[in-house]
This record gives structure tokens, C-alpha cells and sequence, in this order.
């Protein structure tokens, strides 16, 4: 692992650390490319809801101004990236991309934490046995792929399916085909891998092997320590590699502009 694409900042209140010390953790791994992912504002439709866990719309100008002086200080010692993690939440997504436009933004991740618009309250990792839910969720991740608009699909694996396997088998393929189709590379969530989380689910791993995925390790670092985890890294590419996946060592990143 030389580069990490999914880094967050304390903007979303669960995360710690000032980005200095991410970007030092990484240079500590031999990093050559640092990219700050943290959770997108968003803008809602109905006035008395707003995710805690995300960064404020005004927060965003700090956010960029903030990594523009550090990408400018630490320029000969790694590549620094500007870009977001964000759920693609199709009422509300056009406006989100007229704001961040405004903003030199590097690139987009997708994590989808909720289904719909969110204000629904359907959350991905929420178990559930409906295949209508699982339906959706593939289908509303697929449509935001094929925006073209995301470098990378973060914890695609995140939707908690306790239903028939075959059912779930049926949709994750249609997922990985999808992100074969467009050459969108699904990331291993590392933090959800260290944690014991429900993801990354082997089952997912096994489809994407057999669908010869392409697939990059994540760190989602909510800390700087969990920038660069050597041994974490080790053991997940054990496991992918039992799935015959090598993961890639850097990504194409796809400008907002
Ligand atoms: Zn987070
Ligand atoms: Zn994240």
C-alpha cells in the first residue's frame, strides 16, 4: 500500500486529529499519495433534519483551504488530494454537485450509509432480510456509478443483508459488474476490517474475486493511526488474495469540475 484515498478530518464530529498528523502517519508508511475523503455536506430537503455525522455546507471552504496550505508546505514530500466521501442521494444530489463545484475538488467517493435521501431513515448497515431494501441499494449505487462521477465505491459491501444468499449473491454481482463495466475500482474498508464490523463481507469478496474486480485497499482513517496499519494490511491482502484479488496500488482520480 503506497497511496489512501478515504481520510477524514474532525469536520464530521467522529473523527480526531488535525490533518497534519494524517498526512505525517503517511509519510511514516512511505506513502506517496495522501487524499482527504471526509464526509460530504449535503443539503436537505426538510429543514429540521441535518446527519450528524458530516461536515457542515460552510465548513467545506475551510475544509479545502485548509489541505490547499498543506498540499502547497509538504509538496515535495507526497501528493496531496482534495475530495469527499458522499452518498449519492438522487434529489438532492444536482444541488450538492452546483456547491462543491465551486471548490477544486480532486475527486468523489462513494459511501452510500442510507438509502433514498437518508431523511427516510433507511441506513445501509442496519440489518435487514427485506430484498426490496437490497434491490434498491443496488440499484441506487449503480445509478450513481454510472454518473461517472465517483473514483471509487467506499465499503460497497456496507448494505447488511441478513436474507437468502442467493438473493444476495444475485444483486452484489450486478454491482460488480456494474463497476467492471465502468472501470470503477470497490474499496476493502480497512477500519471496517480491524473493527470486526459486518463488512467487508467475505460473500462480496468472493463475487467481486470471481467477477475480477478491480479493488484498492481504504484506510478510512478516522484517526491518524489508522492511516497506515502495516499489519492490518498484510492480513487483508491474505485474505484477497485467497479470493485471487491483488489489490492496486494507486487510483485514477476523476475531478470534479
Ligand atoms: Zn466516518
Ligand atoms: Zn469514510
Amino acid at each position: 500500500m503506497i497511496a489512501n484515498y478515504h481520510t477524514h478530518t474532525p469536520r464530521c464530529n467522529h473523527a480526531e486529529g488535525a490533518e497534519r498528523d494524517y498526512i505525517e502517519r503517511a509519510l511514516e508508511a512511505g506513502f506517496v499519495e495522501l487524499g482527504f475523503s471526509d464526509h460530504t455536506p449535503y443539503f436537505f430537503d426538510k429543514p429540521d433534519y441535518y446527519s450528524t455525522f458530516r461536515m457542515r455546507p460552510e465548513q467545506l471552504e475551510d475544509y479545502v483551504s485548509t489541505l490547499l496550505r498543506l498540499r502547497e508546505e509538504y509538496k515535495d514530500r507526497i501528493t496531496l488530494f482534495i475530495g469527499l466521501e458522499a452518498e449519492y442521494y438522487p434529489k438532492l444530489f444536482p444541488r450538492l454537485l452546483d456547491y462543491i463545484r465551486q471548490f477544486p475538488m480532486d475527486y468523489l467517493i462513494l459511501g452510500q450509509h442510507a438509502l433514498y435521501n437518508e431523511t427516510e431513515g433507511i441506513f445501509s448497515p442496519r440489518p435487514t432480510e427485506d430484498e426490496r431494501l437490497l434491490d434498491q441499494y443496488q440499484g441506487q449505487t449503480m445509478e450513481a456509478l454510472e454518473t461517472g462521477l465517483f473514483t471509487y465505491f467506499a465499503h460497497p459491501d456496507l448494505f447488511q443483508f441478513t436474507g437468502d444468499p442467493k438473493a444476495y449473491d444475485r444483486h452484489v454481482r450486478a454491482i460488480c459488474r456494474k463497476a467492471m463495466d465502468l472501470s470503477i475500482p470497490l474499496e476493502f474498508n480497512l477500519l471496517g476490517y480491524s473493527e470486526g464490523k459486518h463488512y467487508p463481507d467475505p460473500a462480496f469478496w468472493r463475487i467481486a474475486g470471481e467477477e475480477g474486480c478491480s479493488v484498492v485497499l481504504g484506510s478510512d482513517a478516522h484517526s491518524p493511526k489508522e492511516t497506515w496499519s502495516p499489519d492490518l494490511i498484510a492480513k487483508a491482502e491474505t485474505l484477497l488474495a485467497g479470493f485471487g484479488i491483488h489489490p492496486m496500488e494507486r487510483v485514477t482520480l476523476r475531478p470534479i469540475r
